[in-house]
């Protein structure tokens, strides 16, 4: 079993204000002032620690979120940036040159694999998508100028689950560096500790948890954060995706509960995976022993988190997914609504919603059902009241 903590890595990190104040002051500011010249150079270079800029560089509040995020994987060093999908772009970005090579797994959020598929395009970058539980296609589709092993650590929608520490070895032997977005598994599992070299985060999602701002991050080495922010060729300081300071400080607050909320959101999720097999439902969670990667995600899991809040349930048909998404809606199941990691219940119908960017064959080719509904679920307190609310609308939408 893993040992790592990452609740107490966050709990345990000592971070207050300037006035002692435990939540540390919010930085209301753009530029920073400087007593002398050549502390402003000095910090221009990235030689001055401690010493802030302008904020789109560093800014405490962020520095004070990044740090924290960076202990929760166990990372050297973090930067939070506006949005999951800054993350992902200026990681990848960061990584590659014209002309480089990017696996990535088939299944990804759909706005990482319209990134990848399309508008990578513009830089002659080539990607080739794999089925990433199958390492032998990893293998094969290795080449000399692969920079990047892309996947997920529970992919999007399909809830496959990737083997880090294999994909990393697969990486580190043909020169490329792996990333992994573990937007679904906060603190369930820790991919750097596992042989990833960058992790990504939507914290739009659970890490917030909140669902009032759009926010990601950066995971890594001291290296790659400071060459990401570097000031004549750091991808994230020339591109500027820079989260408001007001929010980072919103941010931190929140990730004080993930621990709490994570493992509310694995009870819930494993109480209606097991109702949903007896009523003989077809679904994915990765949390019960039929699931294929149920054990590998087991021999890579932190201790005492759950199994994660995403189910998948398959209806056949949109039509269908359709009808029972409104009216668990009107019952009070939760919300028909994209996004994750909320306290309510969000449901969605993935192939036409948040993996709508992926062509219909390409579903088709990874075994998604028109009829998938992606179920983020809540933190209900009567989590049996939501069952048989689910159990009666699909009785009444019928076969
Ligand atoms: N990664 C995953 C797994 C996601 O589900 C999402 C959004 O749904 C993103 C990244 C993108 O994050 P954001 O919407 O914060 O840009």
């Amino acid at each position: 079993m893993n040992k790592f903590d990452p609740a107490s890595k966050v709990q345990n990190l000592l971070q207050f204000g300037e006035f002692g104040d435990v939540n540390p002051s919010i930085t209301d500011s753009a530029t920073y002032t400087f007593m002398q010249g050549k502390t402003m150079s000095d910090t221009f270079k990235g030689e001055t620690e401690g010493c802030f800029l302008y904020s789109r560089h560093w800014n405490p509040s962020n520095k004070y979120l990044s740090d924290a995020m960076a202990a929760m994987e166990g990372t050297e060093a973090g930067w939070v940036t506006a949005s999951g999908m800054s993350a992902i772009t200026n990681a990848l970005m960061h990584c590659l040159n014209a002309g480089d090579h990017v696996i990535s797994s088939m299944t990804t959020y759909g706005g990482t694999f319209a990134f990848l598929s399309n508008w990578m395009k513009k830089y002659n970058v080539e990607v080739t998508f794999v089925n990433i539980t199958n390492l032998e296609s990893v293998r094969k589709a290795m080449r000399p100028n692969t920079k990047v092993i892309y996947t997920e650590t529970v992919t999007n929608p399909l809830l496959q689950v990737s083997d880090i520490p294999e994909l990393s070895k697969i990486a580190k032997s043909g020169g490329a560096r792996l990333i992994v977005d573990n937007t679904f598994t906060p603190m369930i599992v820790s991919p750097a500790r596992l042989g990833a070299d960058v992790v990504v985060y939507s914290m739009t999602k659970f890490v917030n948890g909140k669902n009032d701002c759009v926010a990601g991050a950066i995971c890594g080495s001291n290296d790659f954060i400071a060459s990401l922010i570097d000031v004549n060729t750091g991808t994230s300081m020339l591109l500027g995706p820079v989260l408001d300071p007001m929010r980072s400080s919103s941010i931190l607050k929140n990730l004080h509960t993930l621990h709490i909320r994570m493992q509310q959101h694995g009870r819930n999720a494993m109480y209606l995976a097991e109702r949903f097999k007896e009523i003989g439902l077809k679904f994915n969670y990765p949390g019960m022993k039929e699931h294929p990667g149920h054990e590998l995600l087991k021999s890579m899991m932190n201790d005492g988190y759950g199994f994660g809040g995403m189910i998948a349930i398959d209806l056949g048909t949109a039509e269908r997914a359709n009808r029972v998404m409104e009216i668990m809606e009107q019952k009070g199941v939760g919300y028909l609504a994209v996004s994750l990691g909320y306290f309510k219940t969000l449901f969605s119908n993935s192939g036409k919603s948040t993996s709508s960017e992926i062509p219909e064959d390409i579903q088709q080719e990874m075994g998604m059902s028109e009829g998938l509904i992606r179920f983020s679920v809540g933190l209900d307190n009567d989590i049996e009241r939501s069952f048989r609310l689910i159990a009666e609308t699909l009785e009444e939408v019928g076969g």
